[in-house]
């Protein structure tokens, strides 16, 4: 079983395409599945799956587009993806402005390691996406 200790990370991964290319090089702060409603829109599945990194521990070389997206809670998110394929590459917060979120499906073969903590936005989660029934679920964010 991987442990759950936020792992340390060196590695590089492309989009679909391969244009664009996203280093990851420091410890993983934090890991979770969203089932927010912008998520769902653009993943196109039922949650996303988030790596959370420091601002300074990512370096993305090649030219990602982006957009923003006003959150129910009022916070914007910077999505940014491949203009060519399309691939999200990550996403900014304004709610932890010097975190960087990572999809995890992006990063290969992750089993050694992601091993996410929660679910937010279990309030919009739909039922034929199944998440392990062990994981705590939480309304919207965890509320500390
Ligand atoms: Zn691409
Ligand atoms: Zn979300």
């Amino acid at each position: 079983m991987p442990t759950t200790d936020k792992p340390v990370l060196d590695l590089t991964a492309r989009c679909a395409c391969g244009r664009i290319e996203l280093r990851l090089a420091g410890q993983v702060r934090a890991m979770f599945l969203c089932a927010c409603r912008d998520c769902q829109t653009a993943t196109g599945t039922g949650h996303s799956a988030a790596v959370a990194m420091a601002t300074g521990d990512v370096t993305v070389t090649g030219q990602p587009a982006s957009f923003d997206v006003t959150a129910a809670s009022g916070a914007t998110t910077a999505r940014s993806f491949c203009p060519t394929c399309g691939t999200p590459i990550l996403a900014r917060s304004s709610r932890a402005p010097d975190l960087v979120l990572v999809p995890a499906g992006l990063l290969g073969d992750t089993d050694a390691w992601y091993v996410p903590n929660q679910l937010i936005f279990a309030r919009s989660h739909l039922s034929w996406d199944e998440v392990s029934a062990a994981l705590p679920r939480h309304d919207t964010y965890r509320t500390s």
